[in-house]
């Protein structure tokens, strides 16, 4: 049995998330954690906690690992708190900083706890990742352009998964200019364009467009429900808690699972 925390249990993943677990004999959810819905019963006799006490809920309800999906500033005290409380971390939440990455790396390093972060838990997206990172080697005259669409609530931009998909081209191709959209007068040269969308309720859509004389071809990943995010997010968890101490990947994951 796997005891699981989360964090943003009353967000659109965290009751998902919920969902899933209650469909898993071999998950226990012992802590639910939240800035709104406090008290509310999620699960069996799980309430939800506030998060400002995160540190005594992990310390009293001791899971196996937690899981966060929640925004980067809470994401980043709710990882303190881990790494605080010997706790392994699955972390969902996207729009890190990139000092705030570094912070995350020193938290979980000097803490020796093991983590799997990732901007995407979804199968298919690992692998429409390789198959960038194929076509990438083979296109690597064509110009390249990263478009991802999603929901009107989404607060980041672009979404993690896009940014992703940028360092896997940008390491594959040699390219460092990132183009965010276009506006006026702007003639293309060897970079990589981004664009996101914010529409309705669109769950999540990226496309890699290459295109070169006379043709083009688009490598394209649509999420129909947020469910496959969360089924991935806990084949991590059962996961990290039997990983050695460090960040993981995904790939990993999906590797030896
Ligand atoms: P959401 O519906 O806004 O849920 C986030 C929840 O966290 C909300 O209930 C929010 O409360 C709460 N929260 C805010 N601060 C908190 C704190 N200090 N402690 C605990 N909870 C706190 O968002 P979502 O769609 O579930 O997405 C959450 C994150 O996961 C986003 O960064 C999103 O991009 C990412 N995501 C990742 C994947 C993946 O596969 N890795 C998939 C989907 C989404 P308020 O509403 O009051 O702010």
């Amino acid at each position: 049995m796997t005891d699981v925390a989360l964090t943003g249990a009353k967000g659109r993943m965290g009751s998902l998330i919920i969902d899933e677990i209650r469909s898993s004999p071999d998950l226990k959810l012992v802590a639910a954690i939240d800035i709104i819905g406090i008290g509310d019963r999620v699960l069996g006799d799980v309430c939800v906690s506030d998060a400002r006490d995160v540190q005594r809920v992990l310390r009293e309800s001791r899971p196996d690992v937690l899981i966060d999906f929640t925004v980067p500033s809470a994401a980043l005290e709710n990882i303190h708190a881990a790494a605080d409380t010997g706790v392994a971390l699955v972390v969902g939440t996207t729009g890190f900083s990139e000092e705030q990455l570094s912070i995350i790396e020193e938290m979980i390093k000097s803490a020796g706890i093991a983590a799997v972060i990732s901007p995407n838990f979804s199968l298919g997206v690992n692998v429409f990742w390789k198959l960038v990172e194929m076509a990438a080697r083979s296109l690597s005259d064509y110009d390249v352009e990263v478009i991802e669409a999603h929901h009107r609530k989404k607060k980041d931009a672009p979404s993690g998964t896009a940014m992703r998909t940028v360092e896997i081209l940008s390491r594959s191709l040699g390219i460092e200019d990132v183009r965010h959209g276009r506006e006026g007068m702007c003639e293309r040269g060897r970079e990589i364009g981004v664009h996101a969308v914010r529409a309705g309720d669109i769950v999540g859509d990226h496309t890699v467009l290459f295109a070169g004389p006379g043709e083009r071809i688009e490598i394209k990943h649509q999420a129909h429900s947020r469910s496959a995010f969360a089924r991935g997010a806990l084949r991590a968890a059962r996961w990290v808690v039997k990983a050695p101490p460090g960040i993981h990947s995904m790939e990993e994951v999906l590797a030896s699972s």
